[in-house]
């Protein structure tokens, strides 16, 4: 162990070569050579840079409502359809949040709300319906669906044109096959959020931990045709620490609380944490958390408050002591989780551009 007064701030490793190819001076580049060395030798623990989701994700949706301004100059509004069956308190969030961000970029919406007992023939008749109609861009079925309706038969049905969540068959082969269509919308923002953060892609190993058809498939497919290598893990993964510790980009599409500790990072890498859990438990909040709690540190004094008041926080699949070793690390909540609205309403005027069969797409991301 060695006792360091840091020369110049301490940048992650991979932050490190990027600084090396943009300054010219040799000096410079010695002086954080040596930063870092010192800092690996004594073990010091860097705070993350924290990625935010939700500046990016207002800055998408900016760009969105430009572009259906200048769409509505042309007579056209693009239009977004919301089917919910049933009463799923979870989903009625969602949904509520859906149709208001529509109304604030200034894109048409409109609610379907079909009773729970709803059979999958009936589901079948209204998507038919919202398919034929032309004011309608897009089309969002808001999963779970009850169990009695055979949900892939549904989601099949949608007009992949109007398929605004990226799920059917076709959209997912034309995102394979680097063919423009509609990409889901939770991976499109953790590409989002990887470029406008300036975080490279290509080249860089990414380890992708989750695989379901939703989020860790379509993260995995784009991080590749980004040109990263990629790995995709699961539940039968051997030794997937030391899997996800090979990343420069490790993306956490779990869905349980915490589950990603430091040992499962490599010092300055980007963590991008798509996980979203309400934890209710105080042991479950202490480990993740300590303070008061714990009997321990105060660092996370307002969340405990809030968990106090409320009985619950929102929580993602990286434990917070990631921040440490992180070189860039996206929050829970405000990370991942705001850019999935915002990349819908992309969405839905990116349909409506191409259903109007102008390919030309001027918003920023151009995926
Ligand atoms: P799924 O349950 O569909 O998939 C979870 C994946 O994680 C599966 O592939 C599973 O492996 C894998 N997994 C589970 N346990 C382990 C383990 N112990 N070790 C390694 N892999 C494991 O979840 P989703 O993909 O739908 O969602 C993942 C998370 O992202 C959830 O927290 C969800 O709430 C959140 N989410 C957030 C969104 C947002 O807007 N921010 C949007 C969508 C989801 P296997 O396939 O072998 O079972």
């Amino acid at each position: 162990m060695v006792a360091i007064v840091r020369p110049v701030r301490i940048e992650s490793p991979q932050r490190l070569r990027d600084t090396e190819k943009t300054r010219t001076g040799f000096l410079c580049a010695s002086v954080v050579n040596i930063s870092l060395a010192l800092a690996i030798e004594s073990n010091q623990t860097m705070p993350a840079r924290i990625l935010d989701g939700t500046k990016i994700a207002s800055d998408i949706r900016s760009e969105v409502a430009a572009e259906a301004k200048t769409m509505a100059a042309a007579g056209i509004r693009p239009g977004l359809a919301v089917i919910l069956v049933g009463h799923n308190p979870a989903s009625e969030v969602y949904v509520r949040g859906k149709v208001k961000a529509c109304e604030q970029v200034g894109l048409y919406s409109e609610q379907h709300t079909p009773p729970e007992t709803s059979t999958t023939a009936d589901l079948l008749a209204l998507v038919e319906e919202l398919n034929a109609r032309d004011e309608i861009d897009g089309i969002l079925v808001q999963l779970p669906l009850p169990p009695q309706v055979d949900s892939k038969k549904i989601l099949m049905a949608v007009d992949p044109a109007k398929d605004v969540d990226g799920f059917h068959p076709l959209n997912v082969g034309f995102l394979s096959t680097q063919r423009p269509g509609l990409v889901p919308c939770t991976p499109a923002g953790v590409i989002e959020i990887l470029k406008r953060s300036q975080i490279p892609i290509a080249g860089q190993e990414a380890v992708v931990v989750g695989r379901s058809d939703i989020v860790g498939k379509p993260a995995a497919m784009l991080l590749l045709n980004a040109n990263a290598t990629v790995t995709v893990c699961h539940s039968k993964t051997r030794d997937l620490w030391a899997v996800s510790r090979r990343a420069d980009i490790l993306v956490a599409a779990i869905g349980r609380a915490g589950m990603i500790t430091r040992d499962f990072v490599k010092p300055g890498a980007t963590v991008i944490d798509v996980g979203m859990n309400q934890v209710t438990d105080p042991a479950e909040f202490q480990r993740l958390f300590g303070g008061g709690l714990a009997g321990g540190s105060a660092a996370n004094a307002k969340r405990e408050a809030a968990f106090r008041a409320k009985g619950s926080t929102l929580v993602g699949d990286v434990h917070p002591d990631v921040a440490e070793v992180a070189g860039a690390l996206t929050p829970v909540p405000g990370g991942v989780g705001p850019l999935t609205i915002a990349m819908l309403m992309y969405n839905t005027v990116k349909a409506a551009k191409m259903r109007r069969g102008s390919g030309q797409w001027s918003v920023a991301s151009g995926q």
